[in-house]
This record gives structure tokens, C-alpha cells and sequence, in this order.
């Protein structure tokens, strides 16, 4: 895809707080089949591979999952008072990257304000810090394709609209072979917990925001120990992964908890923190933009 990039992280960050008066966008960039438990926007959903890849960089503790409210007329499970969607009777889930608060400043804009962004976005050159390696999401490589596949209005296009400029330069998603839908994503996008009566007090901690290293592990294992095209989970395959996510203290997962903790107690969302709480940290670097 050709997009104009540079600038922007559209997708990368949850920038409503700077569109307020564009509450129409709102919910269409949500990925998955209902409205999310969560308050995430533009989590970034993971295959059962790239999990295992991030829990073999040591990088786990980047994750998080999402579980959707089940419809009127969908098979649910009832968890901490809410209907939770399921597939054959288990709780549907995908597991995404984290999205701790940070300060950037898209658009052009003045670094003026927090806003929730990828724990890989750059936030000092608004670049992904995984752009280019192995663990670089499908989705995001992809990007907008599967948008333009479905029919759905883009970041790019909404970025357009509110700041300007030209973000989409083509609208032809080419090939979408990793666009998984429908029971083809089962095990391999779209997982299931096996277990519903494990997730009391998850499911309200999700709708919280407030999910413990030991809930994240839990969806994170269920993810790595299934199997595309069905529900099995591997039990071994399962308690190893759960241990190595609760043994994991990666570079990303110091940041978020700092990043948290300075928003919460707040802070001014200073333009050189990125260097001191990630860069220091060990995170990837970025080039810049100069010369791209
Ligand atoms: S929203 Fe579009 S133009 Fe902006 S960073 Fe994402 S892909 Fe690039
Ligand atoms: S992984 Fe990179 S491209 Fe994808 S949302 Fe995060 S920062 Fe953006």
C-alpha cells in the first residue's frame, strides 16, 4: 500500500481526544466481530505465530487481550455480570499489543496532552521501533489492505479529513491472503478460553483497564497453545508459555508500567522522555525521517 506516513501514526495511536466533535469514526476502526470489553483503539490483533514470536523475543509482557460483549442473539457466557461473546460455548479472544499512554504529538500538533499509543510507536519520531524486524505484525505491514478489503473507511482517510493532507495515496488492497475471517481465524486470530469460569473478576478488571501480569499471561498462553482451524489447546504447550509471560520483564513492559504511572500521577508528557524510559531501556531504535 502507498501511504504518507510521515507525521502521522494514525494508526498507531488513539488519537479521538483530538477529535472530539468526530464521534462518527469512533467504533469502525475496532478490530474484531462486536464491541470490545476494552477501551482500545486500534489494537493491534496478533496470529497464534506472531504470539509465539513475541513470547520467544522475550517480549510477552508487550501483550494484552481482547474479549468482546456478546449480541442479542449470540451464544454467551455470563462473567462479572456481562454477557461475554463465545465460540461453542468458550470466551473469544484476541491478543494485541499493549497501548500505554505516551507523549506524542501527531499531526503537527503541540505535544500537548497523553494520548494512548502502540508500545512500539517511537513516540519522539512517531516511527515503529519493529518496523522492518520479524516481529513486525501482519496487520500492520498490511495496512490499510484489509480496511479497503472490507469496505471500511481507513485511518489514512480519517486523518484526511480532520488534519488534511494526502495520507492514502492508493485504494487498491492488492493481495489480503492474512486477512483471516470467519472460522478460518479460530486458533489462528481469533482464540477461545477454554476455561469461563476462570475469567471471574478478569472480565471486570478488563472493562476496567486494570488487567494484572497474571491475566495477560493467561489469555497470552491460551493464544500460543492453539491450533489454527480448531479449539484445542495444547495443556503443555500452554503451561509452559504461561510461566515464560509471568517470568518476562522485557524493555516494553518497564515502559508501560512507567508510562502508566507518569500519566496517572500527571505528568507533563515531556518530548524526551521516550529516550529515558524506552531508548535506555533497550528498546529498537528509529531513523528519523530524513532521507526516507
Ligand atoms: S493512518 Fe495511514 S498514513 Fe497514517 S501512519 Fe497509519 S498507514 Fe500511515
Ligand atoms: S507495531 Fe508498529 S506499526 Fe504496528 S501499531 Fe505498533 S507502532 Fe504502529
Amino acid at each position: 500500500m502507498e501511504v504518507h506516513c510521515e507525521g502521522c501514526a494514525g494508526c498507531c495511536i488513539d488519537w479521538r481526544p483530538l477529535r472530539a466533535d468526530d464521534a462518527r469514526a469512533v467504533e469502525h476502526e475496532r478490530r474484531g466481530p462486536r464491541e470490545p470489553l476494552d477501551d482500545a483503539y486500534n489494537l493491534v490483533p496478533l496470529t497464534r505465530d506472531e504470539v509465539r514470536a513475541f513470547l520467544e523475543a522475550g517480549l510477552s509482557d508487550a501483550l494484552t487481550p481482547r474479549l468482546w460483549a456478546a449480541e442479542e442473539d449470540d451464544a454467551a457466557a455470563e462473567i462479572d455480570g456481562q454477557a461475554v461473546a463465545t465460540i461453542a460455548g468458550r470466551p473469544a479472544f484476541f491478543v494485541g499489543l499493549r497501548t500505554p499512554p505516551k507523549p506524542v504529538a501527531p499531526f503537527g500538533r503541540d505535544r500537548e496532552r497523553w494520548l494512548e499509543t502502540c508500545t512500539f510507536l517511537d513516540p519522539t519520531t512517531l516511527q515503529c521501533r519493529i518496523h522492518g524486524d520479524e516481529l513486525f505484525p501482519d496487520e500492520c505491514r498490511a495496512y490499510p489492505a484489509y480496511n479497503l478489503a472490507l469496505e471500511q473507511e481507513t485511518e489514512c482517510e480519517r486523518v484526511e479529513r480532520v488534519f488534511g493532507g494526502e495520507r492514502l495515496r492508493e485504494d487498491d488492497p492488492g493481495q489480503t491472503d492474512g486477512l483471516l475471517l470467519g472460522r478460518g481465524a479460530v486458533g489462528g486470530k481469533v482464540f477461545v478460553h477454554p476455561r469461563p469460569d476462570d475469567l471471574e473478576g478478569v472480565v471486570s478488571r478488563i472493562a476496567r483497564g486494570d488487567l494484572t501480569d497474571a491475566d495477560r499471561a493467561e489469555f497470552v498462553a491460551v493464544a500460543a497453545a492453539s491450533s489454527p482451524g480448531t479449539l484445542a489447546i495444547s495443556e503443555h504447550h500452554y503451561e509452559q508459555a504461561r510461566e515464560r509471560v509471568l517470568e518476562t520483564d522485557s524493555w516494553a513492559g518497564r515502559a508501560v508500567r512507567e508510562w502508566q504511572r507518569r500519566d496517572a500521577a500527571g505528568e507533563e508528557p515531556e518530548a524526551d522522555l521516550a529516550v529515558r524510559l524506552e531508548d535506555a531501556r533497550g528498546a529498537p531504535g528509529t531513523p528519523g525521517w530524513d532521507g526516507r
